[in-house]
């Protein structure tokens, strides 16, 4: 409704406005009339209870009604050419109707985020004066694909380098049933490519899809060269130069390295005996065969983390059997939204009426990203340490406990081996994708064993237990501590960048920026997964802000190579140590892939994505070692 809107529109509008969420139209009305009675009794919504969207905000019909009909006026106005009375609401009304909004005080520090995020402060232009540097981006996923978006808008010249044949990292690797996202699709979707998703949380197909889409509306796809991976990365420091080597013996040379690797793309294969042995199909979940049949099949499944979450759902009523191997039980929680269609009427919503779509978001990213965070500190005076760490912990322990008590009534043998013994979120927390009611069924077992062999037609669970199966299907996960590898990053020194780590203890400052590593910039590095929730996309767009920045000065400045100073960095990773030593993820009472097997967490964000993008927000180039430019520079 860009030009002036007639009755059909406003027919169609009043409708969709029937299927609003009420606490982000609160917002919106607010922001178009600057009338603050939106922002007061009986106007303001309830708090949203865990994940759900509070739709209805815990308003009365006729209050419900009042809101919906003034919001139809008010759109109505600004369809007519009406300004909204606060285009860019200053940082106190922000904090004040994104509190209002969500229904418990948003703390002011997030007001700057939000602010950008919703586009109502331009971010710092990054544009170049001159371009005078080449950059090689590793990895077409969703990080790289974002490098080469931003580093086009500065002009900073560029080629992508991926090893599959499309974009999209994981989202084109995962082609298993049932994958798709956790994280709210409008929230894990780039800030500057909203999109009408068909449901709350899309499934790989759909996700694939709007990478693919925004490679097109970006023209990726001409800088990237696909099917072309990276072996080897060295630093010439006389050039100032790094030299890439593809597989292929192809030779590449560029100033500046972005690595887009990710980290959850190398498979865990663990070193069961008899793996090799087994006579029937046998694979990762990241490595589903194509067109591959289960119909009537004996499955088991190995492991029960994210991955088999999905899957054994999306398998159970198609395999003759399914039994699952379980070596630890999960936490796992629920969204009254996780199956449901987005309706037509709320896209035709946003796509309307876009501040609409915009306060929908900032709900969603408070409920979904930091939220949760300060329940995950812990309380050294917390009387009962085993089972919680402090007394939200324990409050979100007995939410989860009734779900799954609920969810499994009746059955009292899967809700002995069902219940974890240790702290809710101290491995990452499962949104349930049907998993209860799939154990349920009749064709479905679950053994509460790791498993200790395998067999040529059997798996043998580390308690004795032993099943036939046609099938196995290892759910296993990632390796995700051995970051970069296989390719061989060697810096200034000569010393390759895993020899420098440690083969399990990656590290950087910022997650980012490596000393002895000039001119490289990881994306998904170290201390940088998000553990407690939220869209790793957020991530991303800081660290490619950040490393803009960088090559922006680099650029400006006639820099020919930067280096993270070593006191830098190692001041960074004490205080990401010292901030996960009174997190979650330490706690003994159970494993997580976020740490090594000497205890450090080695992948997971200690902060807040608020405090993180603070922290991006603008580079100091301070923290590094700085040299000019000794040659003029060639792509
Ligand atoms: P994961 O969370 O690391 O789970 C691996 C599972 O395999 C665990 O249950 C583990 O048991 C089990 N396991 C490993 N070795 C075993 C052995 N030798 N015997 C028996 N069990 C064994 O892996 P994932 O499920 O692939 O998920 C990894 C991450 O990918 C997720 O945490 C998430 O970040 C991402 N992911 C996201 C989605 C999504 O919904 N968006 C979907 C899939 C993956 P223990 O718990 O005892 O170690």
């Amino acid at each position: 409704m860009s030009a002036s809107a007639n009755s059909a529109d406003l027919d169609r509008l009043a409708r969709a406005l029937d299927s609003a969420n009420m606490p982000s139209l609160v917002a919106v009305l607010y922001q178009l009339t600057g009338d603050h009675v939106w922002l007061e009794d009986p106007y303001l919504p309830t708090r949203s209870r865990g994940m759900d969207d509070n739709d209805a905000g815990g308003f009365a019909p006729e209050v419900a009604q009042r809101i919906r009909a003034a919001a139809l006026d008010a759109i109505f106005e600004w369809t007519n050419g009406t300004p909204p009375a606060l285009p860019s609401p200053s940082n106190d009304q922000l904090v004040e109707m994104i509190s209002a909004a969500v229904g418990e005080s948003v703390p002011p520090e997030f007001a700057s985020m939000i602010a950008e995020d919703m586009g109502f402060v331009a971010a710092d232009e990054q544009v170049v004066t001159a371009s005078s540097l080449s950059v090689i981006v590793i990895g077409a996923g969703v990080s790289g694909m974002l490098a080469a978006i931003k580093l086009r808008e500065a002009g900073i010249d560029h080629v992508v380098l991926e090893k599959n044949s499309d974009v999209g990292g994981g989202w084109y690797e995962n082609t298993y049933p049932g994958a798709g996202v956790d994280t709210p699709s409008h929230l894990y979707s780039y800030s500057f490519a909203p999109r009408s998703w068909s449901t709350h949380f899309g499934k790989r197909d759909e996700v694939w899809q709007y990478l693919s889409d925004v490679a097109a509306d970006h023209d990726l796809r001409d800088r990237i060269r696909f099917d072309t991976e990276v072996s080897t990365s060295v630093y010439d420091s006389a050039r100032q130069r790094w030299t890439v080597t593809t597989t292929s013996g192809e030779v590449l040379t560029a100033d500046v390295v972005i690595t887009a690797t990710g980290q959850l793309n190398k498979a865990k294969v663990p070193p069961i005996p008899g793996l090799d042995a087994f006579r029937g199909p046998i694979f990762h979940t990241a490595e589903w065969p194509e067109g591959l049949d289960l119909t009537g099949k004996r499955v088991a499944i190995i492991g029960t983390g994210a991955s088999a979450m999905q899957v054994l759902p999306a398998i159970a009523s198609t395999v003759g059997h399914a039994t699952v191997f379980q070596r630890s039980p999960q936490w796992v929680a629920s969204s009254d939204v996780y199956f449901a269609p987005i309706v037509d009427d709320v896209s035709y919503l946003m796509e309307t009426v876009p501040l609409y779509r915009l306060w929908y978001r900032a709900r969603l990213a408070w409920n979904f990203n930091d939220r949760v965070h300060p329940s995950l500190q812990v309380d050294p005076e917390w009387e009962n340490p085993a089972q919680s760490v402090n007394a939200i912990n324990d409050a979100h322990r007995r939410v989860f406990t009734r779900y799954l008590e609920n969810a499994l009534e009746g059955r009292p043998d899967l809700i002995e081996k069902s219940l974890p013994d240790y702290p809710p979120f101290g491995k990452r927390m499962l949104l349930d994708n049907g998993w209860f009611t799939a154990l349920r069924r009749d064709n479905v077992t679950l053994v509460a064993e790791g498993v200790a062999s395998i067999g040529p037609d059997t798996v043998r669970g580390q308690h004795g237990t032993e099943v036939e199966v046609d099938v196995v299907i290892l759910a296993t996960g990632f390796e995700t501590h051995k970051l970069l590898t296989p390719i061989d990053v060697r810096g200034r020194s000569g010393r390759s960048i895993s020899d420098g780590w440690g083969s399990e203890d990656a590290h950087a400052h910022l997650g980012i920026t490596v000393p002895d590593f000039p001119n490289l910039f990881l994306t998904c590095g170290p201390g940088t997964v998000l553990g407690h929730g939220g869209s790793y996309i957020t991530i991303a767009e800081c660290q490619v802000r950040y490393i803009v920045d960088v090559l922006k000065y680099m650029s400006d400045n006639r820099i020919g190579s930067v280096e993270c100073k070593p006191e830098v960095e190692e001041d960074y990773v004490r205080r990401h140590d010292e901030a996960h030593s009174r997190m979650i993820w330490t706690h003994p009472g159970m494993d997580n892939w976020y740490r090594n097997d000497a205890g450090r967490v080695v992948s997971t964000l200690p902060w807040r994505i608020v405090d993180y993008w603070e922290m991006t927000h603008s580079a100091d180039m301070g923290d590094f070692l700085v040299e000019e430019a000794r040659q003029a520079s060639s792509a």
